[in-house]
């Protein structure tokens, strides 16, 4: 029977054994080099031992399933400002929920003070924090889950939108739990189009991202029951629930795929329509800075610009975002031409 005041309220929830890494050792104050495999550490060096005995010194790729049901539950997205005695604030790009007062925490809802941002800007200061069970560290007989930290806006992308569409194609109630993932190192050339300033130049880099995939017996499996959903169903399923239903195989490569559409962009005219719902162009986060950058000078000149979340901004295709862009974009211009 649960005591009131003290049982009553404990949520399920089992220890953290440690902490898979993407990078080195700190050096000095700065972040340590960005390693090709996970690094594991743990308060306790039983566990770090037994990791190494399980998957050696640098594994490169990890069998991994989420102790979480909902996508928001398993990968916690957070824009954070740290100093060198710890968090400072913690908000969603917007409103802050945790920030510090003096020297108490206070947990709310108030406007991010986006100055204390690096640059200005909260998606600079960007987390995603996913929690796994390793279940070779269970069969080693440490029961818990084990967290991985990524600061890189990509990575933060390609997970959230693969967990969300891994949930919409799951089963409901048992949602992501039960799937087995993989979650690996993968060297990535990150290439992304240019916008505002820069529209119609390319920049690339060489980058060791995350990848995460469900293993492709499960991705059978599911696009089985699909089919079998779709064959109870007596009407052929509309455009907008196959476009839901799309497996994520297509997520990891987010940052090639937008590549590809920019330079075959005459192809993409004649392809099928089912083609073009694959193609979809996403809003990338070099656009979402600059639609945001647009969005600050226009209300320094007084001007109401349409305010977008970073959801409904992800959900938005590059289309549709190019053209509120150039819209606003006009209305600045002009503005500033009446103030001369
Ligand atoms: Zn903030």
């Amino acid at each position: 029977m649960p005591i009131k005041g003290l049982t009553d309220d404990v949520k399920p929830r089992y220890p953290r054994l440690g902490k898979l890494r993407k990078g080195a050792e700190m050096k000095e104050g700065g972040p340590g080099k960005d390693l090709e495999y996970f690094r594991f550490t743990s308060d306790d060096p039983r566990i770090e031992e037994a990791f190494a005995k399980r998957y050696g010194d640098k594994p490169a790729s990890l069998l991994v399933f989420l102790p979480h049901t909902t996508a928001e539950e398993a990968f916690s997205t957070w824009c954070e400002v740290w100093g060198s005695s710890g968090l400072i604030h913690r908000c969603d790009g917007e409103n802050m929920t945790v920030w510090l007062e003096g020297n108490k925490y206070v947990m709310g809802n108030k406007p991010c003070d986006a100055s204390q941002h690096t640059d200005g800007d909260p998606l600079n200061d960007a987390v995603g924090r996913l929690d796994l069970i390793l279940p070779e560290l269970l069969q080693e007989g440490f029961v818990g889950y084990v967290t991985i930290t990524t600061h890189s806006k990509h990575d933060i992308l390609n997970i959230s939108s693969l967990l969300a569409q891994v949930e919409q194609a799951s089963k409901s109630g048992i949602g992501l739990r039960g799937i087995p993932f993989i979650l690996s190192r993968v060297e990535t050339q990150v290439s992304t189009p240019g916008f505002g300033k820069t529209a119609g130049k390319r920049t690339r880099s060489t980058k060791w991202l995350l990848n995460l995939a469900p293993v492709s017996d499960w991705v059978k499996a599911s696009m089985e029951q699909m089919q079998k959903d779709a064959l109870m169903l007596q009407e052929p399923l509309p455009v907008s629930i196959e476009e839901d239903t799309t497996l994520p195989e297509v997520v990891p490569s987010v940052v090639e795929e937008e590549s590809t559409v920019e330079e075959e962009s005459t192809v993409e005219e004649e392809s099928t329509v089912e083609e073009e719902s694959n193609n979809r162009e996403m809003v990338t986060l070099e656009a979402m800075e600059e639609w945001r950058k647009l969005c600050t000078q226009a209300t320094k000149l007084g001007i109401s610009a349409p305010r977008f979340s970073g959801t409904k901004l992800k959900a938005m295709t590059l289309e549709d975002l190019r053209e509120e862009y150039a819209k606003l974009k006009n209305i600045v211009n002009k503005e500033k031409g009446n103030n001369k």
